[in-house]
């Protein structure tokens, strides 16, 4: 019986050596070490958020001074989540790979994506439970695909941990954010995410593609604390700067 697991490695090494690994994002062969999400020139090319950056939005700051304050935003209107988790700073490469994401799904990039989550969120971290952002039905349907259940999913994977597919939907469909000030995006997005049940489990990482104001975050955050989570913390790919 004990040859069965070497005839599948031997198979799987033959397979791989006419078939090697190729980068999710630019489709260069993976040389050595097969375990990295994507190949070192695309890894190299994302920046990560700099040492100086608030502890609980991960907005970085300007310069390279004292990092413990919290920023401006979060001291005003302090976030109902504990804390954001950011793979890199949302920017040139780090912008063009989510946007690859989410536009035109490319192969194993959600996996790849999920492994570099998995680096970036506290592996202490006691999660119950990951929810993702969700989609309107409607943007769902031009899309074919929520970018933040495929995140979702991956991570979970990797942590063993379950994910809420259906837990917190988007009942109301938003006009696109980016021309709105942190303000207008807050007053946007009430009422609009909503739980189907109540929640159960205590803490919850919430997965969203990319965080810039944080009122997306805020608004699913608000809902799943007021439906019975003790604490929501955030993860996300790119912090805008
Ligand atoms: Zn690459
Ligand atoms: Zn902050």
């Amino acid at each position: 019986m004990g040859g069965f697991p070497k005839a599948r490695q031997y198979l799987l090494s033959l397979f791989k050596l006419f078939f090697p690994p190729a980068c999710p994002l630019c489709g260069h062969t993976l040389s050595n070490n097969e375990s990295d999400p994507l190949c070192s020139a695309c890894l190299a090319g994302f920046n990560s958020l700099p040492d100086a950056h608030c502890p609980l939005c991960s907005l970085p700051f300007a310069g390279t001074s004292n990092s413990s304050h919290l920023c401006g935003r979060c001291i005003a209107h302090s976030p109902s989540y504990a804390k954001v988790y950011a793979v890199g700073l949302y920017d040139q490469s780090l912008r063009r790979a989510i946007h690859q994401f989410k536009f035109n799904r490319k192969v194993g990039l959600d996996r790849s994506l999920g492994k570099l989550l998995d680096r970036a969120v506290d592996r202490y971290l006691d999660i119950d439970l990951v929810v993702p952002v969700p989609l309107h039905r409607k943007r769902l349907q031009q899309r074919s695909y929520n970018q933040a259940l495929l995140l979702a999913r991956a991570f979970a994977r990797i942590r063993k941990l379950p994910v809420a597919t259906d837990l917190l939907i988007k009942i109301c469909e938003t006009e696109a954010q980016q021309e709105l000030s942190a303000k207008e995006r807050a007053k946007n997005l009430q009422g609009v995410f909503k739980l189907q049940k109540e929640v159960s489990e205590s803490t919850i990482l919430l997965i969203d593609d990319v965080l810039t104001t944080g009122a997306t975050a805020e608004a699913c955050s608000q809902v799943l604390l007021a439906g019975g989570a003790k604490v929501v913390y955030v993860a996300v790919i790119g912090r805008a700067p």
